[in-house]
């Protein structure tokens, strides 16, 4: 079932939902099952798949550094097929522009179409490690939008080099990222919003958003993006504060501002298991209210480990 669906029967309720990261190439996926097992309860109707893109990493060979390109968490579909499978549960791989060629991606939206994946999220995806800024994929896309057309062009029966106007057509829901405290690279809030609005324009359904820490931010997001007519349904999401180090790990990778009373609080702490009480207090608090606001739905980012997601749900669901 699309999200959009989901979230139209819920008739106003809030869903819960969470995302995951592929275990890194060589583990299990029983880990996997282990961390999702007890989230099932909560009854989420959709999981969201992470999608990383390659790296380079140097190996020494004959005294030389070899730069081998590698990919350390693949296997996006073939969880989102298991999980689908095991739990009954619909599941939404995420599909970048970095990393792949448009044949590339044709295949594998051909691949969701024959699992019954009906909803994918789009997204560009970061600059390589090594790089500063984003460079597209030769014969890949540059921005989401790009992605958001190609998938609505499939929709449509217009694959890249075929056209089939057979009742088999695909429906894909398409979700996008939005940026409550906008994205690192945009000039400013009105110009991320602007290109937003482009991605919802071109045929995305719903947008679920970069965590945030401070309510008032995803407000006035929500706010500036009806303003300008992005009329689709907003998901917040929301990551719980897990140890210390996060305190400069997540406004360095994602650009996000952490409200000083939480900074207090997690400074205040011993170790991290108290660390993690505090996230998880934190989490709960913003949950409520967000809830309260009438978001359709509260998506948890869970990073691998899920007893502190547990502790939110329980709470809330
Ligand atoms: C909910 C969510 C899930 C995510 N999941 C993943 C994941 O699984 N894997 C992963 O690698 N990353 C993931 N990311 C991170 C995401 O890939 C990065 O934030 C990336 O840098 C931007 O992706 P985007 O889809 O928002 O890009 P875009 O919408 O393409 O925007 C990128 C930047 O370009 C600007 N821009 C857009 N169009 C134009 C234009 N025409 N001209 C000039 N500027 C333009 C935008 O303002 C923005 O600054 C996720 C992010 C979110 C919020």
């Amino acid at each position: 079932m699309k999200i959009t669906d989901h979230i139209k029967k819920a008739n106003g309720e809030t869903l819960f939902s969470f995302e995951i990261v592929p275990p890194v190439k060589g583990k299990s996926i029983q880990e996997l099952y282990n961390n999702i097992d007890p989230l099932m309860e909560f009854k989420p109707p959709f999981i969201d798949v992470t999608t990383s893109r390659e790296e380079y990493i140097y190996k020494e060979k004959d005294g030389l550094l070899d730069k081998k390109l590698i990919r350390t968490r693949p296997g996006t579909l073939g969880i989102c097929a298991s999980l689908k499978h095991k739990y009954d549960v619909d599941t939404v791989p995420h599909v970048l522009c970095g990393g792949f060629t448009k044949e590339e991606t044709e295949y594998l939206l051909v691949d969701c179409q024959y699992l019954e994946i009906e909803n994918v999220m789009a997204l560009r995806g970061d600059a390589r490690k090594e790089e500063k800024y984003f460079t597209p994929t030769k014969g890949g896309h540059q921005y989401a939008t790009e992605l958001v057309e190609q998938i609505q062009n499939i929709n449509k029966g217009n694959y890249l080099h075929e056209t089939f106007e057979s009742s088999e057509l695909t429906s894909f829901c398409i979700g996008v990222a939005g940026y409550p405290e906008k994205h690192m690279e945009a000039p400013s809030l009105q110009s991320d919003l602007k290109r937003l609005k482009e991605k919802v324009d071109l045929g995305a359904d719903y947008v679920v958003t970069q965590m945030f820490f401070d309510n008032k931010k995803f407000f006035a997001f929500v706010e500036a993006a009806r303003e300008m007519g992005i009329d689709v349904p907003i998901i917040p999401g929301i990551k719980p504060i897990a140890v210390k180090k996060h305190l400069h790990l997540l406004p360095q990778v994602f650009r996000v501002d952490i409200p000083q009373e939480l900074i207090e609080a997690v400074e205040a702490c011993k170790d991290n298991k108290e660390v993690r009480k505090v996230g998880v207090e934190w989490a709960i608090q913003q949950s409520k209210e967000l809830r309260e606001a009438g978001v359709p739905v509260l998506h948890y980012y869970s990073m691998g480990k899920s007893d502190n997601i547990m502790d939110i749900a329980r709470e809330l669901f």
